[in-house]
């Protein structure tokens, strides 16, 4: 959140001067530094909008003397690049997460407990649910079980979720509210035993959907609240398209009501959960575009997270005897999947971290590749690859949309996972890169920041914000400045089949970008940086001031 006022620095002024001049627009950007975004990289000082499309960019001179504008904006020498994407971003869940017990950064199960008491004594919810703790973060590393949890809420039905959202820990209240006892089985999912084999209140990924499916709804309105809130925070970095990675079919009618009622202008690339209703939806509609929100992909979750062990590993985990992790879609299920994504000519986009999926998926998307070479189905994390898997991105075409910040928040223990020899094919954007030749960038929000600039820090210097390791972490796997800001815009674009629209600053395109407060640089220090002006097809939907 920015703390510090400044001036704006935008003059608009409305130019006295009628029609003598030439063709008229709506608007005029001028004395820019504006980053196109095309392949050949250029830049230009000015451009003309309007009708909220780009009519055409170039030197201040010709713009300016070409066209007769109803606006004139200087720009006074900024950055201005096309509106930045996140490939990969949950908003619902963000939302949510505003309107539950916040547990990101939380130090120590006592800190844990202390906000959700907290929480609790100020909103009186009859089901409390809690998202971000990451056990990592505290002395002991090791998982925490609900024992303190269950004597402060003896009554009431708790449940935290991990901050990679594939762990969650409940307490006594509600295991008996679903139903769950040490005896029970659940595929695709481990409920984790103490010694003695009782419950300890964690449940690993599919073994957390019955407490899931039992989490009462939000009331509408504090949702779109949160929604709202949202996509200001993300507009003050410039961010004007989020890929929303699984959504559920009620959800649709709520992002087309947020768009018809309460003006949100993101531009929305929302990835179906392959439920039965997603797929009748798909079959009927096939691609669906309403105004700025557009469906024509499925989200597939193949496996879990490497943080809480979910992952599917070729070899056992080196910190977890005998223990491989799980697959949470069986294979023949992903391949009726795809062939659904075929026949209704939508996406593929699986969730992949461990390098046993990932060697499954690479494989399945060998078929689409014989019949569509330019299918862009995507693989979401591509976090741990074999060696040996590498060139099959390339042989079958594999997009991979990668989560740069990732690699740094995990540094923590990945290695421990793994083991160095498996670190050499992990987190690898360089190779990935090199594989494909385009990446999709985000962030993951809410497991990480939305911060696109920390992202860049990432991608680039293989560093956190404070600057750790100093030496970069695996800093052969770096990608350029340029590569990562192509993944956020040009690249981002085309991984969403909108690059006739989005992407880059060219003619014909959307008049849809943002004055950055400062020049974006590849310096070995992370620099926080903030939109001054975001405008989405003409419109202005964010002022620094
Ligand atoms: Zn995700």
């Amino acid at each position: 959140m920015r703390s510090i006022s400044i001036l704006l620095f935008l003059v608009l002024t409305v130019s006295l001067h009628s029609c003598y001049k030439g063709k008229s627009v709506d608007l005029i950007v001028h004395n820019a530094d504006i980053h196109i975004m095309d392949d050949a990289e250029h830049t230009a000082e000015a451009m003309a909008i309007k009708d909220g499309k780009i009519i055409e960019v170039g030197p201040d001179r010709q713009i300016m003397n070409k066209y007769d504008a109803k606006e004139e904006m200087d720009a006074e020498g900024r950055s201005i690049y096309p509106g930045f994407t996140d490939c990969h971003g949950h908003l619902l869940s963000y939302a949510e997460q505003k309107l539950t017990v916040d547990l990101t950064g939380c130090r120590s199960m006592d800190e844990l407990l202390l906000r959700v008491e907290k929480y609790q004594s100020r909103y009186h919810r009859k089901f409390i649910s809690g998202r971000g703790w990451d056990q990592s973060l505290w002395a002991n590393d090791s998982f925490p079980d609900n024992k303190k949890l269950n004597a402060l809420f003896p009554n009431t039905p708790v449940c935290l979720s991990r901050i990679d959202g594939h762990a969650v820990l409940v307490n006594e209240a509600c295991l008996k509210h679903v139903g769950i006892t040490s005896q029970s089985k659940i595929e695709g999912g481990i409920i984790i035993l103490n010694k003695y084999n009782e419950c300890t209140g964690l449940l690993i990924d599919r073994a957390m959907d019955p407490v899931l499916s039992m989490v009462p709804e939000f009331p509408k309105k504090e949702l779109i609240e949160a929604m709202k809130e949202i996509e200001g925070e993300l507009y003050q970095y410039g961010i004007t398209g989020v890929h929303e990675a699984g959504i559920e079919f009620a959800d649709i009618a709520f992002f087309k009501d947020l768009i018809d009622k309460h003006d949100f202008r993101l531009n929305l690339y929302a990835m179906l959960l392959p439920s039965r209703e997603n797929i009748a939806f798909a079959r009927k509609n096939g691609i669906y575009s309403y105004k700025n929100l557009l469906i024509r992909s499925f989200k597939v979750m193949a496996d879990g997270a490497l943080g809480s062990r979910g992952a599917f590993l070729k070899k056992p985990y080196a910190d977890q005897h005998g223990h491989y992790g799980v697959l949470t879609t069986p294979v023949s299920e992903m391949k009726k999947i795809a062939s659904i994504c075929e026949e209704t000519g939508y996406q593929m986009n699986t969730h992949a971290i461990g390098d046993s999926t990932n060697a499954i998926l690479l494989d399945l998307y060998a078929r689409i590749f014989e019949v569509n070479k330019d299918h862009r189905w995507r693989i979401e994390h591509a976090q741990v690859i074999d060696p040996e898997d590498f060139s099959l991105f390339a042989k079958n075409g594999v997009f991979p949309s990668v989560q740069p910040v990732h690699a740094v928040s995990d540094q923590r223990w990945a290695e421990q996972r793994l083991g160095r020899k498996r670190m050499l094919g992990a987190y690898a954007y360089r190779t990935l890169m090199n594989q494909y030749g385009m990446l999709a960038i985000g962030t993951d929000f809410p497991v990480e920041s939305i911060d696109p600039f920390l992202t860049i820090h990432a991608a680039v210097n293989r560093k956190n914000a404070e600057g750790i390791p100093g030496s970069g972490f695996y800093k052969n796997e770096q990608i350029t400045l340029s590569e990562c800001l192509k993944g956020m815009t040009s690249w981002a674009a085309f991984a969403s089949f909108q690059e006739n629209q989005l992407g880059t600053l060219e003619k014909g395109k959307d008049a849809t970008f943002t004055i950055l407060e400062r020049p974006i640089s590849a310096n070995p220090d992370y620099e926080p940086n903030f939109s001054m002006l975001t405008m989405i097809k003409g419109k202005v939907v964010y002022t620094a001031e």
